[in-house]
């Protein structure tokens, strides 16, 4: 039998674009990864198994899902672009765990998915090349669907990495870094080189693993609301946080009261959000609850 090269390989990848006469689509931020070293170091930190399933967001021409295939139990690949469905229908039939679905990940019904493809599987991780210019809404719908998932290892915006995963008092923790803590545990995995796609991206990049947690780190009474206030903290950065809440909460009023409450949830009404942490936040809308401010 012929050694059918790695579809990542870039003689294989071209081959398949030249082949099928596929053109990329910038507006859905399509740069294939033609690096085996950056697919098996994404593939590793999503410790799969023969028991395991992976979801992956935009598999393109099947690089990565090919991998997947390989370490996972069960693959489902959702993707946008029409144009691909026929081309990974056929690059990936080597791989009968395989079942590559077409439509917007923002758009499927993930709860029904899972049901559907992952019925027998032990657990699931997201494993993804994210298009760039949705990465943020759709890692918010995994966490904020609470499915049931490990891990999520995706290749994002260096920049949006390092956002997601960084600590109070520093320059990229934001609202970002918060909702993303609130359900995971995230770790950078590596950055990565332009040099590594086709066509090459240009931002940097870099391979992020969240490690989704059983339960949040802080007792919230009503997610909701602790969004809302540690969102409004952040309006404008360079405010007080005091300064930031009385335009969201407390508008048209003194400022007694706010900084009552600031206090009564040990928080100096000087500081500004980004050095809040997690559990600061979680305090400050249990203190508002009780006193009835949503
Ligand atoms: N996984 C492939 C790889 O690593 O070579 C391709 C990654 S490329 C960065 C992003 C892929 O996501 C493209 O195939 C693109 O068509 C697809 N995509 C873009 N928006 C999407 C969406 N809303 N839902 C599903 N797939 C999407």
């Amino acid at each position: 039998m012929n050694r059918i090269d790695d579809i990542s390989t870039p003689r294989r990848t071209k081959e398949i674009i030249q082949r099928y006469g596929f053109s990329f689509k910038k507006s859905l931020g399509q740069n294939f990864l033609i690096d085996q070293n950056i697919l098996n170091k994404i593939v590793d930190a999503a410790d799969l198994d023969k028991d395991k399933g992976a979801l992956e967001i935009g598999p393109g021409i099947g690089a990565l899902t090919e991998k997947l295939a390989q370490a996972a139990e069960t693959v489902t690949a959702v993707e946008i672009d029409q144009r691909l469905i026929p081309i990974l229908r056929e690059v990936l039939e080597p791989y009968p765990n395989v079942t590559v679905e077409h439509g917007d990940v923002l758009k499927v019904d993930l709860r029904d998915l899972f049901e559907r493809r992952f019925g027998g599987v032990s657990k699931i991780s997201v494993v993804a090349n994210l298009p760039y210019y949705v990465t943020t809404p759709i890692l918010m719908k995994l966490l904020e669907e609470k499915l049931p998932l490990e891990n999520i290892v995706v290749m994002i915006q260096k920049e949006v990495a390092e956002r997601m995963a960084a600590s109070p008092g520093t320059k990229d923790y934001g609202s970002l870094s918060i909702a993303v803590q609130y359900y995971c545990e995230p770790q950078m995995v590596c950055t990565v080189p332009h040099t590594v796609f086709i066509p090459q991206p240009n931002v940097e990049s870099a391979v992020i693993r969240l490690k989704v947690r059983e339960k949040p780190p802080v007792h919230v009474e009503d997610e909701a609301h602790f969004f809302e206030v540690m969102q409004a903290s952040f309006t404008q950065r360079r405010k007080t946080i005091a300064n930031n809440l009385k335009s969201r909460f407390f508008p048209g009023e003194g400022r007694e009261r706010l900084e009552a409450l600031l206090q009564e949830a040990g928080i100096d009404p000087s500081r500004r959000g980004e050095t809040l942490s997690i559990e600061e936040y979680a305090r400050l809308s249990s203190v508002f609850l009780k006193a009835g401010i949503r």
